[in-house]
């Protein structure tokens, strides 16, 4: 028989389209190791929405490697600078060669790798990783000098350019195994989330993102077959769901980029040719979640809290705790912004266009750290992912690569009149607005400045602090 070979999943729980399992099983029969880390991922700021979510999939996964016959190991170490002498243990007990798993991007997840690579070479075993989370290899995009691209247009160029050569394939399902003969009992308990130390989460919360069987497929299938048509009328308007909300399913690698970008492709049979341009404008946003991941593997240190732009690392931000915290719970007296926050804190999740607004609101016209919002959005996105995270926040603090000039501010009440011309996504959030009428609502006191309301005033006033904001950069960037 040939050798056991170990396969660890991390943020890529599914059993198709996955390098590290399929490699693992060309090798020979497999055991699965899944180690959750809730001491590192609270050092990550990983949001307990999200861990809930990782814990339910990981569920749905033990099952699915168990129709394969792949028994699964469950270790709680708590942070990853413990992992390495715990899994030769296992090695040794179950005489096990080689490990495999998926490549992670962040520099701490790298620097683990490294650590766990040198050990067990040391001890003659091996770790193999394998390219996986984004289309391309990351550093594998560069310029005709051998440069990172840091304009995301030029990347697309690129990456159209090799698109076209070829899509890239998905890896092909495994098949079942026969039954293993073990000589210990595996810990295969998964805990609960208090077990862990977290809080619960409301099941209200928790139907939002379901995890039964098929179901990212499906959302991924209806997404195509319908929305993804209209995608570049409908995506910029957050009352009307017309992104695809899949992003939850691809940061825990439930579904991956591969299989989406097949889905997008399949009526033109795998060629890159797309016939819509709601089709073509999705595709560009799955690169820009490439992109980010490209840029996070060139220069590590945006995720040690560097700007991009080292010129911009010395901004002094305003010291405003109580405008932070009006901003994280929704009491701006902006009423676009808080439906955004208001919609992050019930749900998990925010609308990109809301979460362009409200980073940019808070690094701008109350010039606060993006530091400080790029941490309460990781605490509490089901989504979070440090290189999307980082690069929205950079690029809306204009601090980051190719990002929007710091003179250009978006105005939050033209933007909220523009993308949420009915107030719909407004009386969602922010129901002690909902009587209001289509045009107070953006802005309630602008026109009635002694409008009695359940609601706060302004905190900022939006022409002043956007004057003052451009100031502040002109002095820095000049
Ligand atoms: C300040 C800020 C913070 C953000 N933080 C995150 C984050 O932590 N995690 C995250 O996945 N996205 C983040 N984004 C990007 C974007 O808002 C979300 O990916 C998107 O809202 C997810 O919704 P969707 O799945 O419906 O996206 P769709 O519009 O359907 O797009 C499909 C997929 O493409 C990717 N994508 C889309 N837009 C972007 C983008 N601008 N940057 C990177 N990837 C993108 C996502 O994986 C998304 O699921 C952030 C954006 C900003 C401005």
């Amino acid at each position: 028989m040939p050798p056991l070979q170990l396969i660890w999943f991390r943020q890529d729980l599914r059993i198709h389209d996955h390098a590290a399992l399929w490699h693992a099983r060309q090798a020979g029969p497999c055991i699965a190791l899944v180690i959750l880390s809730p001491a590192q991922w609270q050092l990550h700021n990983d949001a307990t929405i999200k861990i809930d979510f990782y814990l339910r999939q990981l569920k749905a996964l033990q099952q699915q490697l168990l129709l394969l016959n792949i028994p699964l190991i469950i270790e709680h170490i708590d942070y990853w600078h413990n992992v390495s002498p715990s899994l030769l243990i296992w090695l040794n007990k179950l005489n096990i060669q080689n490990v495999h798993a998926n490549i992670e991007y962040g520099d701490n997840e790298h620097h683990r790798d490294q650590l766990i690579s040198e050990y067990l070479t040391q001890h003659k075993k091996t770790l193999f990783l394998y390219h996986d989370r984004s289309i391309f290899q990351v550093g594998s995009i560069l310029s005709k000098s051998q440069q990172p691209y840091k304009v995301f247009g030029a990347f697309k160029k690129t990456v159209y350019e090799q698109l076209n050569i070829c899509l890239p394939q998905c890896f092909p399902s495994v098949d079942s195994q026969h039954q293993l003969q073990l000589n210990c009992t595996l810990p295969n308990k998964i805990p609960t989330l208090t077990e862990l130390g977290f809080n619960d989460i409301a099941p209200e919360q928790q139907a939002l993102w379901p995890i039964t069987e098929g179901y990212a497929w499906k959302k991924l299938d209806d997404f195509i077959q319908h929305d993804v048509l209209d995608y570049d009328q409908t995506r910029d308007f957050p009352a009307a769901q017309g992104s695809s909300q899949l992003s939850p399913y691809l940061n825990i690698g439930i579904l991956s980029v591969r299989q989406c970008l097949h889905a997008l492709f399949s009526s033109s049979h795998g060629q890159f040719h797309l016939r819509h341009h709601g089709q073509q404008i999705w595709l560009d946003e799955l690169l820009w979640r490439e992109f980010y991941q490209h840029i996070l593997f060139h220069y590590p240190q945006i995720s040690k809290g560097k700007s991009f732009k080292p010129e911009l690392q010395q901004l002094k931000w305003r010291d405003a705790e109580s405008d932070l915290i009006a901003w994280q719970h929704g009491h701006t007296g902006i009423p676009i912004v808080d439906a955004g926050m208001r919609q992050l804190l019930a749900t998990g999740w925010m609308h990109n266009r809301v979460r362009m607004i409200s980073a940019m609101f808070l690094s701008k016209n109350l010039l606060i750290d993006w530091r400080l919002g790029e941490q309460w959005f990781m605490q509490h996105l089901i989504d979070g992912d440090l290189a999307a995270n980082n690069g929205g926040w950079q690029w809306c603090a204009s601090t980051g690569v190719d990002a929007v000039p710091y003179f250009r501010i978006f105005n939050p009440m033209t933007q909220s009149q523009r993308f949420d011309p009915h107030g719909h996504y407004i009386r969602q959030w922010l129901p002690e607005l909902k009587h209001l009428d289509n045009k107070t609502i953006h802005m309630p006191y602008q026109y009635q400045p002694d409008m009695q309301l359940n609601y706060p005033k302004p905190i900022v006033d939006l022409k002043q602090s956007r004057l003052r904001a451009i100031e502040h950069f002109r002095l820095h960037v000049n």
